[in-house]
């Protein structure tokens, strides 16, 4: 086979998704001559492909916790006004210069649209429609990745290389450690959709039915006690809900395969459910269906540091911070979306610098859903805008460490740029 080299890059990062965009922004506007590859047609992840415009991980007991890239582009959705603060009944906008004390609803296209101009414009070379194969390691260093794009398969050189793949992929396909996730410690797979033509959405009320129909007539899903949904503030009469699920292991696409089509399924007799049962749902019809199965976790690293059920239980103290979480976690448990180690106490903890540096090679950095811990806690570091933190705080890394391996990156080096851009807001 005729392998082409596309282009040499002081970094190559593996998937456009809330991490590996914060992440290009970052290092591109520090002057790097960055690559961000992409399988999608289109940034955003999970938040675009997976139908998930929710922005959650930005406060803390009403207390804005994340600044810097994540903050940034809610201003730009702001100025399109595709941006609402979501607070239980009301959302809140246009936001202006208000603090973002909740979570933030917007919807896909505003995001894909957003954060390609973002990306253009801090000159990011873009490469959608493209997927990571291979990678070539040699001395504890990848030399090159391989990828299928449309023209057929190309080469690309970089010096360095951040995995934002969401499941490890440049890692594991380096040969490198990686840690697989149990399907019964690793969460619900889910495939999210939108209904419009819904009548005056409440959702305490609509919580309140939700409890009752279930009781009566049992749940749309097996299992599903629990009502997740939310209005779009900018779609007159559309709702986001987040009810189908089903368990399984996310590393093969026969297994994907099968879950999409059960979660498929699962979509049209549910959206017929709340027809049937809701008030206010009588006449609504299925607007969109995402188009990928949301996975919130397969795969993640082996780091330096890994983020355990233990520390975040012991509370044990952090000695690298580099963004502040939620650190609630076990929600979405396949069985009923709980698990038994559920912890939703309401505290925060910083991620751990250590948990997005691999034990051996020594030109990547992970960022996003993918950084090392045990499945049970992903839940404490996976929200959207702590993702576009980890992503921020690996871009500013590979500035750093072109000349030297990742692991001798003296956090004291960061710290202050981690501070200074709102990544360490606290
Ligand atoms: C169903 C569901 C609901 C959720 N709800 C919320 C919510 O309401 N609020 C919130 O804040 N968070 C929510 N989350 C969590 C959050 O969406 C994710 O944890 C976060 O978006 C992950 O971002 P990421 O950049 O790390 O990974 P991803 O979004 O997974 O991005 C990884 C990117 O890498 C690309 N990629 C993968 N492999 C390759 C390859 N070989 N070559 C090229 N590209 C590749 C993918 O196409 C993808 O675009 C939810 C997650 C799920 C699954």
């Amino acid at each position: 086979m005729k392998i082409r080299t596309y282009g040499n890059f002081n970094l190559a990062v593996i998937g456009g998704g809330m991490a590996g965009f914060a992440a290009s922004l970052e290092a591109s506007r520090r002057g790097a001559h960055v690559i961000l590859i992409e399988h999608n047609a289109f940034p955003g992840g999970v938040a675009t492909a997976s139908l998930c415009p929710n922005i959650m991980g930005y406060s803390f007991n009403g207390r804005q916790i994340v600044s810097g890239i994540a903050d940034e582009l809610v201003r730009e959705l702001d100025k399109i006004g595709c941006a609402a603060i979501k607070h239980k009944e009301a959302n809140e906008f246009p936001i202006g210069n208000a603090a973002i004390t909740s979570s933030v609803v917007t919807t896909k296209s505003a995001l894909q649209y957003v954060m390609n101009n973002m990306l253009d414009k801090a000159k990011v070379h873009t490469l959608y429609y493209t997927s990571l194969v291979n990678a070539r390691e040699n001395d504890n260093k990848i030399k090159y990745i391989c990828c299928n794009c449309r023209e057929g398969v190309i080469r690309i050189n970089a010096s360095y290389f951040i995995d934002a793949s969401g499941d490890a992929i440049l890692l594991h396909r380096a040969g490198a450690e990686t840690r697989e996730y149990a399907c019964e410690k690793s969460m619900a797979k889910t495939l999210l959709l939108h209904l419009g033509g819904v009548r005056n959405f409440c959702r305490t009320t609509v919580k309140e039915s939700y409890v009752r129909a279930c009781e009566k007539n049992g749940p749309p899903v097996p299992g599903q006690d629990n009502f997740m949904g939310f209005s779009i503030p900018f779609h007159e009469n559309e709702v986001h809900l987040n009810f189908t699920m089903t368990a399984g292991e996310a590393l093969t696409s026969s297994a994907c395969t099968i879950m999409d089509k059960e979660l498929r399924r699962q979509a049209f007799h549910g959206a017929e459910w709340f027809k049937k049962y809701i008030p206010g749902f009588e006449k609504s019809y299925i607007v969109d269906i995402a188009d990928s199965i949301g996975v919130r976790c397969a795969r993640g690293i082996v780091g330096r540091e890994t983020i355990t059920l233990k520390d975040i239980t012991a509370e044990n103290p952090v000695k690298e911070p580099l963004v502040f979480s939620n650190c609630y976690y076990g929600d979405h448990y396949v069985k009923n979306f709980h698990a038994p180690w559920r912890n939703y106490k309401s505290m925060i903890r910083p991620v751990p610098f250590g948990a997005l540096v691999p034990v051996r090679l020594e030109n990547v950095i992970a960022a996003g859903r993918c950084i090392s811990s045990e499945p049970e806690v992903v839940t404490s570091f996976r929200l959207m805008a702590t993702c576009m933190a980890t992503g921020q705080a690996a871009g500013m890394a590979a500035c750093f460490a072109p000349a030297k391996a990742v692991q001798n990156i003296r956090y004291s080096e960061l710290e202050p740029e981690l501070k200074r851009t709102g990544v360490l807001l606290l």
